[in-house]
């Protein structure tokens, strides 16, 4: 099964570093940047859904490892998970010029690349970071009736309507939390329902 995976997600790779269709794709030439597939377990039970990558992720090729991720970090092992138990991925698998917000389009043609890791990897919850995350994960578990702003929405878990069962955990990105104390201790707050959701 793990080798399934693992073929499945390798495929994924490859293809989203061939997606020269991608509106993002020349920025990554031009700048000698990576995109950023995910990383973590292919059995994890919880998937982490950010929006996209940030200059040291594309550096690196790797999730969440700048300023928002050492946030994630903390968070993570305040509520006893470890990093490498979780898979960690982006809706959108390059980076946006400065950081800016990901773009409609942006979101059309990475998208079917997070359905595709959701779908093999199958975890118990999905934890979006973000209200671009929430609302595209929202969208994808027909769960649109209940979208509200993120600030309404934060620390709820909703049950998933597609096929497979799946919980939606709704969380700020980490990201929030870096000028502002109060979006710290709301994360830390909303973080505690993590471990008991996959007990
Ligand atoms: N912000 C995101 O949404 N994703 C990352 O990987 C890093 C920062």
């Amino acid at each position: 099964m793990t080798s399934d995976r693992s073929q499945a997600l390798e495929k994924i790779k490859n293809e989203v570093w061939d997606l020269k269709e991608s509106p993002l794709y020349q920025e990554r030439v031009n700048n000698k940047t990576l995109p950023v597939i995910g990383e973590g377990s292919y059995q994890a039970r919880l998937m982490f859904v950010g929006e996209a990558p940030g200059r040291n992720e594309a550096k690196t090729g790797r999730p969440f490892c700048g300023s928002a991720g050492k946030i994630l970090d903390d968070l993570l092992s305040s509520v006893g998970i470890k990093r490498e138990e979780v898979y960690i991925t982006n809706i959108v698998k390059d980076r946006p010029p400065s950081n800016r917000d990901p773009l409609p389009e942006e979101i059309a043609i990475y998208g079917p690349f997070l359905d595709r890791q959701i779908d093999i990897i199958k975890p118990l919850v999905i934890v979006t970071l973000g209200r671009f995350s929430m609302s595209y994960i929202m969208e994808k578990q027909d769960l649109q009736d209940s979208l509200q702003p993120i600030s309404e929405l934060h620390g709820q878990v909703l049950e998933g309507r597609s096929n497979s069962p799946v919980k939606v955990a709704v969380m700020y990105h980490p990201a929030a939390a870096i000028y502002n104390p109060k979006i710290k201790k709301v994360l830390q707050d909303d973080f505690q329902i993590l471990s008991s959701l996959i007990k």
